[in-house]
């Protein structure tokens, strides 16, 4: 067996770790014998999305947003089209934000994907700190950073959890990120699958079963120091 992972623009967004999210999923993968393929595209690059078991969209800057759009526009009829075909997404903050309507910043209008019915808006001050969860996809608290000044709405959509601690989408909701399909939008860096193995394992399951149509039983890791790690952050006094 084998996922492909394609990771969506790693010249441009790339911010706090966000990269350790592929390097989890592959190592959750190969201590199963499951084999992981990483393709990087870059800028410009032709996405092939029926290649692909796993999409990533990192975080990035105001600055590298507005780059990514422009690319973005080119992919995003077969990006839609994998969507809908419960292709597995994990997009995070300005990757998130990309995947809705506008990223409104306080000089321009970011033009996103359009596939989730949100929106995001600039404001001060910048959400910035460690941030717990409770999550529908993890039995244990979903933990991570956030440092984003978008303030997100995300209307009907269902959250990807409900804010214990920290600011989520826009600070007054009290929810964060978002589900939608096989995808999972969010705010949270850190990189967020390390410490959050549940959620690791939730997307390689969805990916597999995608893939191969039917469940495919993934076997126990040791989470013993991923879960030391998540206990420190989801009991810290701030
Ligand atoms: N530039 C966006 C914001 O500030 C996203 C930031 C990020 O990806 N951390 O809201």
């Amino acid at each position: 067996m084998k996922l492909t992972i394609g990771h969506l623009y790693p010249d441009l967004l790339n911010l706090y770790g966000d990269r350790g999210n592929i390097q989890c999923f592959c190592k959750r993968l190969q201590w199963r014998g499951i084999d992981c393929e990483v393709i990087p595209y870059l800028s410009g690059d032709t996405v092939d999305f029926d290649t692909l078991d796993i999409v990533f969209l990192g975080g990035g800057s105001d600055r590298e947003q507005e780059i990514v759009c422009q690319y973005l526009k080119n992919i995003r009829e077969s990006f839609l089209n994998y969507i809908e075909n419960d292709g597995v997404v994990l997009a995070v903050c300005g990757g998130y934000q990309l995947l809705g309507k506008y990223y409104q910043t306080d000089k321009k209008k970011i033009e996103g994907l359009s596939i989730l019915d949100i929106t995001s808006e600039w404001d001060q001050p910048r959400l910035i700190g460690n941030i717990v969860l409770n999550s529908p996809l993890s039995s244990r608290s979903v933990v991570g950073f956030e440092n984003h000044a978008g303030r997100t709405n995300i209307g009907s959509h269902m959250p990807f959890g409900t804010v214990v601690r920290g600011h989520g989408n826009n600070g007054t909701s009290s929810q964060e990120g978002v589900i939608y399909k096989n995808v999972v939008g969010t705010y949270l860096h850190g990189p967020l699958l390390p410490k959050n193995p549940e959620i690791c394992d939730y997307l390689l399951n969805c990916a597999l079963k995608r893939k191969y149509g039917e469940e495919i039983e993934l076997a126990p890791l040791d989470d013993t120091l991923e879960n030391k790690a998540n206990k420190v952050i989801a009991e810290r006094q701030e």
